[in-house]
């Protein structure tokens, strides 16, 4: 990969980088299947918003993407976004940082500081550690629950029977910050009924933000109501 200086004025050209061009004609493909699949769900064209996922690749692609006009990314460890997002917001005040990996309550500090959305709330301890962060950084992102709709053992997420207690739960203590509802599928199973779950889950509590859909499946999770789709491979080419 090719060093570029981490500005928006970059003295060299954006071309002279090959990863610019690849992922601005990726952004592009991306976005114009979202818009497609926006279109045919019969959905207004600016319901749904893109998360670039940007984990395990370095803030040169990041910058290619912002340059891109791209200003929504997630990542999945909160010292690796550390480490490449405040650098990128003086540049780029307006972009937004949403954590989408399961995360550790002793991290929730730090969580609070870079974080715009935290995607992965999925237990009361979390909760708890989220609360005190909030009050010691008097910075509180904006929230959703993560939901483990195929009840997988491995994965992250409340499960699902616990689903509506801990969200009740999780609006008492958050009120208006949480938003929504995120999910990944079980990977070797049709993500439609776990999608339509989701979107039942968040519709029964009054929540409006969805969070599914990644690069296999974006489009699928559009015609179930997702409004964030969180899209890496897709755009950014696989991960080492
Ligand atoms: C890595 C990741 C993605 C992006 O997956 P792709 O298949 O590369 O699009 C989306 N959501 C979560 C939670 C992830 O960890």
């Amino acid at each position: 990969m090719t060093e570029m200086p981490l500005s928006p004025h970059s003295a060299s050209p954006d071309t002279a980088n090959p990863d610019t061009a690849k992922i601005a004609a990726n952004l592009a493909s991306v976005r114009q299947k979202i818009r497609a699949a926006t279109a045919q769900a019969g959905r207004p064209s600016d319901s749904v918003q893109l998360v670039a996922v940007s984990k395990f690749h370095p803030a040169t692609e990041i910058q290619a993407a912002l340059e891109a006009g791209q200003r929504i990314f997630g990542e999945n460890r909160v010292q690796e976004a550390s480490a490449k997002f405040p650098e990128l917001r003086t540049h780029w005040p307006d972009l937004k940082l949403h954590l989408i990996g399961g995360l550790q309550t002793n991290k929730a500090v730090e969580a609070c500081r870079i974080a715009d959305m935290i995607e992965s709330l999925d237990r009361p301890a979390l909760v708890k550690a989220l609360e005190k962060a909030a009050q010691k950084t008097g910075r509180l992102p904006e929230l959703l629950v993560q939901v483990n709709t195929g009840d997988e053992p491995q994965k992250y997420g409340v499960r699902l029977e616990e689903a509506d207690f801990f969200i009740e739960s999780c609006q008492k203590t958050f009120g208006e910050k949480l938003k929504g509802l995120m999910a990944i599928p079980p990977a070797a199973q049709d993500p439609t009924p776990h999608f339509r779950t989701l979107a039942e889950l968040a519709r029964k509590h009054g929540l409006t933000t969805l969070s599914m859909g990644m690069s296999a499946d974006y489009p699928t999770a559009i015609a179930q109501g997702a409004t964030l789709v969180r899209v890496g491979t897709a755009i950014f080419g696989a991960r080492s």
